[in-house]
């Protein structure tokens, strides 16, 4: 009872903040009053927490592959259709089922006791009396880290230190060390990776390993305050020995789905606007951060949309990505279904970092957007500052859409609490910040309706643009720490 009344009065304030805004425009151009009273009526009451709140707390952590997942695919089509929405599920091929039944693992020599673990994603399992190695501590796994070690590190399981984890630079360090890493444990001829947990406490947390599906070690991720106690023992110079067990339910490619809520363009319906955020999560805590929150966001928009009768000119597709965390699976098959459409699509967007404010959106190397995106924008400027940023993002699902040459925003949110839950057990219904998450609805609906009406469409690159896009920016690199580079390069993945 008293969130909604503090739901409620954050709404008023919102409203009057655009509205003193919206007033001050007139030397702008003006939002049109589609997109005022859409606007309006996403700052209004709606049931977007009631939505979150069965997601992420009735059917839970939903990794692609398990049986949550498939019951938030049809929760998902269940309330685009509730919404009067034109819903669909579509099948793609996952490349490999992988999911943990059970991890555990017991530190020996000078020192015993049983400490906490969880196995990275697609990590091999281990025989039921599990692996036993000596624990070489790595440090932070550097060049001169495994200078330091040398030859003792053939054999052993290496010990990775970790600083905490607080927000998205963390993150993207975090993806970036483990990758060079996990290359030099392979070359070094380790048994396994332990890595420290980088979220505060005992609190486990589960990401891709950088190889994704094709990863062959066997890498934990174990509890903070039980890998502190190891370094320091290790420090004193005592000799530790690790026994992981890990029980994995290692498959074949299998069928996943997309979810996607339709709202047929009035004008030039064979032109098509996306916006998408993923429904799959990992299963330690219950995705709602990462993404239940913007999954609700997405079915929120629609139903609002759907309930003004708003007749946008294009068609918008609003859709609930699968296999995201397990290497951005389903927008990837999305692009290679609908490829005959990839040149009518006018643009794809992404929400997937968390509830924090939105404070712009990433433009992904396309200044052409930038102009475009302040522009849709105006209608929410009472919810600003925004700033947009030109620089390519890899690490959701609009990765595809990119390199198709389409042109792709994510949203950029603050930091909020995001960082720290990130992937772990404790991404939780109550780490969301609703009344900020009511606000972000707003605008990612001022975002899609603009897209949806405007004159300016930002043209689809070719193949050669694509590949500029990789050579002068970012771009490369942030493949190569995902492995995603060679997949442009053969063909299987991007512009044909
Ligand atoms: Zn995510």
């Amino acid at each position: 009872m008293i969130r909604r009344v503090q739901t409620l009065r954050a709404t008023l304030v919102l409203v009057l903040c655009l509205v003193l805004f919206v007033s001050t425009l007139s030397s702008q151009q003006k939002p049109t009053p589609e997109a005022v009273r859409l606007v309006g009526a996403m700052l209004a009451d709606t049931p977007l927490e009631e939505d979150l709140q069965e997601l992420v707390d009735e059917i839970g952590g939903r990794p692609t592959g398990s049986k949550a997942n498939l019951a938030s695919v049809e929760w998902g089509l269940k309330k685009f259709q509730e919404a009067g929405v034109k819903a669909t599920k579509e099948a793609f091929e996952m490349p490999r089922a992988w999911q943990e039944r059970s991890s555990r693992a017991l530190v020996g020599g000078d020192v015993s006791f049983p400490v906490r673990v969880v196995a990275m994603p697609f990590s091999p399992g281990t025989s039921a009396e599990g692996i036993t190695a000596p624990l070489v501590n790595i440090g932070h796994g550097t060049v001169e880290d495994f200078e330091r070690v040398g030859p003792s590190a053939r054999g052993a399981i290496l010990f990775v230190n970790t600083d905490p984890l607080l927000d998205i630079d963390g993150l993207f360090k975090e993806y970036a060390e483990s990758a060079e890493i996990e290359k030099r444990a392979a070359i070094a001829g380790v048994k396994g990776i332990v890595y420290m947990g980088s979220r505060s406490g005992v609190t486990l947390h589960r990401h891709n390993a950088s190889l994704g599906e094709k990863n062959t070690m066997p890498m934990a991720s174990m509890a903070r305050e039980h890998a502190l106690r190891i370094a320091r023992l290790l420090e004193e110079g005592k000799k530790l020995t690790l026994t992981l067990v890990l029980d994995i339910n290692d498959g074949g490619p299998y069928e996943s789905y997309n979810v996607i809520g339709e709202i047929t363009g009035s004008v030039m319906p064979n032109e098509i606007v996306v916006m998408g955020a993923h429904l799959d999560s990992w299963d330690l805590g219950t995705g709602a951060n990462d993404n239940g929150c913007n999954v609700a966001m997405m079915i929120d928009i629609a139903r609002q949309m759907s309930a003004l009768g708003l007749k946008p000119k294009r068609t918008i597709r609003f859709v609930l990505w699968n296999g995201e965390e397990q290497g951005m699976i389903g927008s990837w098959k999305y692009t290679v279904r609908h490829r005959s459409e990839m040149a009518n699509h006018v643009l794809a967007g992404s929400v997937d970092i968390g509830s924090g404010r939105i404070i712009g959106f990433f433009t992904n190397g396309r200044p052409e957007l930038v102009g475009e995106v302040d522009r849709a924008l105006q209608a929410v400027a009472g919810l600003g500052p925004f700033m947009q940023i030109d620089e390519p993002v890899v690490g959701t699902d609009n990765y595809d859409f990119m390199l198709q040459g389409v042109a792709n925003i994510v949203a950029n949110h603050e930091p909020a609490n995001y960082g720290p839950s990130y992937h772990a057990e404790s991404d939780n219904y109550d780490k969301v910040n609703l009344p900020q998450l009511r606000s972000n609805a707003a605008i990612i609906a001022a975002v899609v309706w603009h897209f949806a009406n405007t004159d300016t469409v930002v043209p689809r690159q070719s193949k050669e643009q694509v590949q500029q896009l990789i050579d002068n920016t970012s771009l490369r690199q942030q493949m190569d720490m995902f492995d995603m580079y060679p997949a442009w390069a053969d063909g299987s993945r991007g512009w044909k």
